[in-house]
């Protein structure tokens, strides 16, 4: 490594890459304590203009002023004005010197919520108010307050960053402190406080016609954008499987209303974001296309176009300096998939439970170990598949990964853990700095994709990674010849050091932190370039002896501003030009340091000047083999969900389901010793009942299409209605499932119409939504839906609520004929008002109950033919600790009504 010679030089930093993405260099301490930077970059980037709020400033002819507040530039002032004008939404965070400042009004508004200290400078503001507010941290810490402001406070952030090249050298403020990033919450790529797990859509609606309208949507890490087109009131469903984090529309559209109102119902936790999409004619211009890409891009309906390019338009703005990868899109048909609205996704609580992520459907047969594979999971259990041919593909990979040897699974899952997140590191290509990290992440993550292609070749199982790798693996070789990675005992120092309060305060960190990979002298011009450091090293090193000598202590210390000045004892000085002195130390200007601090900034840039040549040789080969990258990563994600669903299936000793043609027209859905995955997951894990799960088998089929299921609270009716459904679920993602043995024909679509939900903010009781919900089911299910129902009724009176249930199941027993699962505490009183006929296509199971000696009811969880006779609600009321006297009044009058 270059610039080793002495041991003053703070040469052992190192940036590594932490699975969280954070980029972090190391310092260790005791070099650090010389303070002397003497890396490449050094005179660039960091360099303040004015004073920030702490840290080492240029105010005046003689350098460094440590304390003192700074004066606002009017310019700058007037530069973030402007842009706050542009963005008004939007909150500025200016980069002033090693700090990260917010100004005026906002700096009011937020300080407190960031727990920054307010601050007031008497000065003019451009609003001619005679103070500036401000609020600053350290630039070290953006990302954490980055995180804060977009994840907890919903904001969007314009990041100005300063580029210093323009700093003094009387460029505009536009060019000084260009929008370097504004962050969204549908644009997070490469900042570390993105959710690696879950797919982060950004999605754009358009109208077309008066009927129609397109979503175009895209998950800005994997670049890859699909399509709808669908009818007005399709939208809403669409939105909910799609479930984006940041929608765009167009502004002044005339039905924003309509598509507000149907955002607020189906995606509540979207940001809307109004936009002015570009007209579609820039659609070449914005996506960067070629001319083989015209054609298609040009076939596509015009909405979509549209939608595409304010989609397109929007990430670049948001992303002006690292220009994103996005794909072509592709048609999403709505009947490839099986549907699953957000009611139903809540209900069977498919990514979140009431307790968050954890105890989700998801959570608990996630087996995947790559961020990729986990992302993928999730894509697959919101759209599951409508194709029986595809869904037997997926079985036989599955089935391929349960059969392979223990020792292997293991192996494969070791690699795939280790495989960096590949999708988000082709995208980060391009942000400010971290072109040579990202190119040894990149080529680290090509070895690990092929360790996982031999492993594959190994045991025969089919893979295009050997034929997609060979280029990539060329390039990655390269690169380690070229940049040298850290070392792994470093990198354990190294997350020491840049948690260390001290390194954090310190303003000269900020522009450490900047410190990248190495690159070694592969070239005559970096051979040389070596050479001249190793040179100014030992000369530096020469004079760092010889004033220690002189003075007893010294550091040699460098500011932005290209101030080059020696720190000394106060009591030692004799003469020197003194830059500022307190108590203890003194600055001083020597003529020997600022000319060899003056070489080592020239020789700063020239090699800045010479690796970027070489980085970007590095960049454009690899602009080559993208498409077959993002492939082989896309890959190694299918592989990593079907090794999670055949660990899972050997695992929870799940059976492959048998998907039956349904030429017939015949529905059927057959599962014996069926099993609630999640349920059983958490009786095992919380010991709650001894005797472990009950299994239960369902029938369904079209002259059965009905089962009702009565009996008394707790008795297991709501887990054997979802525990279905989630079967069901999970045999169309070609996953097995938990049962003995299943067979079906395809579901459509998953209706539910489960416990109480209020939804008052649109202004919907209760039972309003129950009844929403119902008719929804009734008037849109078909014969190959799957319906599950709990206790319809309920919301209203008791007579009300039998005579609705009663109408319910009969409706779809008679009429909708879709597959249903019907649980009621009215079981005696429908039975008793059902037609015979009707009654043939219901088959009735009870849950039951029986006392124990002292009272309680005990349930066995197995559900029997029958209709039960009692929802022991009393003697629930009674275990549940329901006062005695108010008990007894409750038999009394129960006595008296029946
Ligand atoms: P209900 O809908 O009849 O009121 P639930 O389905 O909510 O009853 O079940 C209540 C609890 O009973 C569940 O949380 C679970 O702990 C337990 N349970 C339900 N079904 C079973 C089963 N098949 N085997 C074991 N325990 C079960």
């Amino acid at each position: 490594m270059r610039g080793s010679s002495n041991g003053i030089i703070l040469n052992q930093a190192k940036a590594i890459y932490h699975r969280t993405n954070v980029l972090k260099v190391a310092i260790p301490l005791s070099s650090y304590c010389f303070n002397l930077p003497k890396f490449r970059h050094f005179s660039t980037n960091f360099d303040a203009e004015i004073g920030s709020t702490s840290g080492l400033s240029k105010a005046g002819p003689l350098g460094p002023p440590l304390e003192n507040l700074p004066t606002f530039a009017p310019s700058m002032l007037h530069h973030i004005y402007n842009i706050q004008k542009t963005y008004p939404d939007a909150v500025i965070l200016t980069q002033v010197g090693s700090f990260m400042e917010i100004y005026f009004d906002q700096a009011v508004e937020l300080a407190s919520k960031l727990d920054l200290k307010l601050a007031k400078k008497a000065q003019t503001s451009p609003e001619g108010n005679p103070t500036v507010s401000f609020a600053g941290f350290p630039v070290q810490q953006k990302e954490k307050y980055e995180k804060i402001l977009v994840r907890d406070l919903g904001k969007t952030v314009v990041v100005l960053m300063q580029n210093s090249a323009k700093i003094g050298n009387g460029s505009s403020e536009e060019e000084k402190r260009p929008v370097s990033r504004i962050l969204t919450p549908g644009t997070l790529v490469s900042e570390s406080f993105v959710d690696q797990d879950s797919n982060n859509y950004l999605a754009a609606v358009k109208l077309s016609g008066t009927k129609h309208v397109s979503l175009v949507w895209t998950d800005v890490v994997s670049g890859k954008v699909r399509y709808q087109i669908m009818l007005h009131d399709e939208l809403g469903n669409a939105l909910a499987r799609v479930n984006p984090s940041e929608i765009l529309v167009p502004q002044n559209s005339r039905r924003l209303d309509f598509i507000n109102e149907t955002i607020s119902v189906y995606a509540a936790t979207a940001k809307v974001s109004p936009y002015k999409f570009p007209p579609k004619e820039m659609l070449q211009v914005e996506s960067n296309s070629t001319e083989s890409k015209r054609f298609y891009l040009d076939s596509l309906p015009s909405a979509v176009q549209s939608a595409y390019v304010g989609l397109i338009a929007y990430i670049n703005e948001c992303m002006p300096e690292a220009p994103i990868d996005i794909e072509d899109p592709t048609e999403f048909l709505a009947k490839d998939v099986m549907q699953i609205d957000s009611r139903a996704r809540s209900a069977l609580e498919i990514l979140e439970s009431p307790k968050g992520k954890h105890g989700s459907l998801f959570s608990i047969i996630k087996r995947t170990k790559s961020f990729g594979g986990g992302r993928l999971l999730q894509e697959w259990l919101l759209a599951p598949l409508q194709n029986i041919d595809t869904i037997k593909q997926r079985q036989d990979n599955v089935s391929f990964f349960m059969n392979q040897s223990y020792v292997f699974i293991r192996q494969l899952q070791e690699t795939l853990a280790e495989l960096p997140d590949g999708q988000r590191h082709i995208q980060r290509f391009g942000a400010n700095g971290s072109d040579s990290s990202n190119l040894l992440l990149l080529a680290s993550s090509v070895r690990f994709l092929k360790v996982i292609s031999d492993m594959l070749e190994r045991v025969g199982y089919t893979s295009p990674l050997s034929t997609l790798l060979v280029g990539p693996l060329e390039l990655a070789d390269d690169i380690s010849k070229t940049i040298e990675s850290p070392k792994q005992d470093e990198e354990n120092k190294i997350s020491d050091y840049t948690t260390s309060p001290q390194i954090l305060a310190s303003s000269n960190y900020a522009y450490l932190r900047r410190y990248l990979p190495v690159l070694l002298p592969v070239t005559p011009r970096l051979a040389e370039l070596h050479d001249r450091q190793v040179a100014i090293d030992e000369k530096i090193g020469r004079l760092h002896s010889e004033l220690t000598q002189k003075f007893g202590r010294c550091e040699l210390k460098w500011s932005p501003g290209h101030y080059y000045y020696v720190q000394v004892p106060t009591t030692a000085v004799k003469g020197e030009r003194i830059l500022k002195m307190n108590k203890r130390v003194s600055y001083i200007e020597t003529p020997e340091w600022t000319a060899l601090g003056q070489s080592q900034s020239e020789l700063d840039n020239d090699l800045k000047c010479a690796e970027k040549e070489l980085l970007d040789e590095f960049k454009e080969r690899l602009g080559g083999y993208r498409p077959a990258l993002r492939k082989a990563f896309a890959f190694a994600d299918e592989v990593d969900v079907y090794q999670s669903l055949a660990t899972l299936a050997n695992e929870k000793n799940m059976v492959k389901p048998i998907f039956i043609e349904n030429d017939t027209k015949e529905s059927v859905f057959n599962i014996t010793g069926g099993r609630h995955v999640t349920v059983e997951t958490g009786l095992v894990l919380n010991a709650t009942s001894a005797g472990g799960f009950v299994k239960n088998n369902c029938h369904l089929s079209s002259k059965k299409p009905v089962v009702m299921i009565s009996g008394p609270n707790m008795g297991g009716k709501s887990t054997f209605i979802r525990q279905n459904a989630i079967i069901a679920l999970l045999a169309h993602i070609g996953s097995y499932v938990p049962a003995d043995s299943a067979e079906l024909t395809v579901v459509d679509k998953i209706y539910c119409r489960l416990g109480a939900g209020d939804d008052l903010f649109n202004g919907r009781s209760t039972f309003m939504m129950e009844m929403l919900e119902t008719a929804a089911i009734l008037r849109d299910a078909t014969s190959r839906s799957l319906a599950i129902l709990d206790e319809v009724g309920r919301g209203t009176s008791g007579k009300d609520g039998i005579a609705i249930a009663f109408a319910t199941i009969k409706h779809l027993a008679d009429r909708t004929k879709c597959r249903t699962l019907f649980a009621t505490h009215y079981g005696t009183e429908i039975w008793n008002l059902l037609d015979k006929d009707t009654a043939e296509s219901i088959t009735p199971l009870q849950a039951s109950a029986d006392l124990d000696s002292s009272g309680d009811l005990i349930f066995d969880y197995e559900l029997k033919k029958g209709v039960s006779k009692s929802s022991y609600g009393l003697m629930i009321a009674k275990m549940a600790g329901y006062p005695d006297i108010a008990l007894k009044e409750a038999v009394e009058v129960q006595n008296n009504i029946s």
